[in-house]
């Protein structure tokens, strides 16, 4: 097993969720959150999935785990002892996988028990995994709250007696504490105040050097993904609409929906705040999603062929590597086109 080999392999995966209404709850429609999707994640990276509010990436990162399955396609592992299709598991078979995965989640309230103590909390999962003596759970609780850079007594505290900056890092904590090789992070820094999302960010980035770790950082703030990424996807109504590395996406933007994604970070230049790309109407209906490119009611290059084919993840030149887009416009510079001149 080398450095970048893929730790994960997604093939196709869909997750649609049926949408039931009526007094017998018939099913009339799906919701398509994930729609068939491919992805390697590598060993030691942290890849960035990006996309507005409702784009599919937290249950993609949900996927992922395992934690939601998959409604067609596969998840493989792959570690020292081969390949396995996580997919095909049931539960009993995912325990052992289980611990080498692991998730850290927005709101870390609601991942820590208010009634437990923080060492009720963190030493569950190291019973579960076959951590017997009680001493030996508060060593290991103590030694993992030092890692995340908190006093070993704070094992003897309940939630509430944390701000949320500490909070984050008992969830950290709790998601190191079987010693993963994985960890989603689920808009890990979004609830926090920006100094304390710098703090946090740090440390994970620490522990992700000292402890081999890989990570998929979920989240709708681009300019977090910037500096933490070694590869950004960025997702569209449940589909990947641009895979490549970090540097990449910010230098070298070919998707139109990454284009406007961008454009919206806050930058201090004032010349290039005028030219922010300003997405017209909503996220359209994951239950309905528009026909040829679901992207096409507001991009402002669509042209008849976008409305009626679905444009595949392609392949593209690039001085860092493989860079993927799905855009049937992209052969060409994105500025030759023309601009839209009627609404869809
Ligand atoms: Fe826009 Fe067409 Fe490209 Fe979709 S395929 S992003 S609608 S130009």
């Amino acid at each position: 097993m080398q450095p970048n080999d893929p730790i994960l392999k997604l093939r196709d995966v869909q997750v649609h969720f049926p949408v039931k209404t009526g007094v017998f709850k018939r099913v009339t429609g799906h919701v398509r959150a994930v729609d068939g999707v491919d992805l390697d994640v590598r060993r030691g990276e942290v890849l960035g999935l990006v996309g507005e509010s409702g784009c599919g990436k937290t249950t993609l990162g949900k996927a992922i785990l395992q934690l939601v399955r998959a409604t067609q396609g596969t998840v493989t592992y792959s570690g020292e002892d081969g390949e396995t299709e996580l997919t095909s598991l049931d539960d009993a078979g995912l325990f052992r996988f289980r611990k080498r995965l692991q998730i850290v989640f927005q709101d870390p309230h609601s991942s820590l028990n208010p009634a437990f103590t923080i060492f009720g909390s963190l030493e569950d999962p190291l019973r579960h995994y076959g951590v017997k003596t009680r001493e030996e759970r508060r060593k290991i609780v103590g030694d993992l709250l030092e890692a995340v850079n908190m006093r070993r007594e704070s094992m003897d505290r309940y939630p509430h007696e944390f701000s949320g900056g500490q909070r984050q890092r008992i969830g950290i904590a709790r998601a190191l504490s079987i010693e993963p090789e994985l960890i989603v992070c689920d808009e890990a820094v979004s609830a926090l105040d920006v100094s304390i999302q710098a703090q946090v960010l740090q440390l994970l980035m620490e522990l992700k050097r000292e402890k081999n770790l890989t990570y998929v950082f979920i989240t709708h703030d681009l300019s977090v993904t910037e500096y933490l990424c070694d590869r950004i996807a960025v997702m569209y109504l449940g589909k990947i609409v641009e895979l490549c590395d970090a540097e990449d996406l910010y230098a070298n933007t070919l998707h139109p929906y990454s284009q406007a994604l961008l454009s919206a970070i806050p930058v201090a230049d004032l010349d290039k705040k005028s030219r922010r790309i300003v997405l017209q109407g909503d996220v359209p209906s994951p239950v309905n999603p528009p026909s040829g490119c679901p992207f096409h009611p507001r991009c402002r290059y669509v042209v008849d062929r976008c409305k009626t084919e679905v444009p595949e993840l392609r392949r593209f030149k690039s001085a860092k590597g493989e860079h993927m887009a799905a855009c049937h416009l992209i052969d060409q510079p994105l500025a030759e086109q023309p601009l839209r001149t009627e609404s869809p």
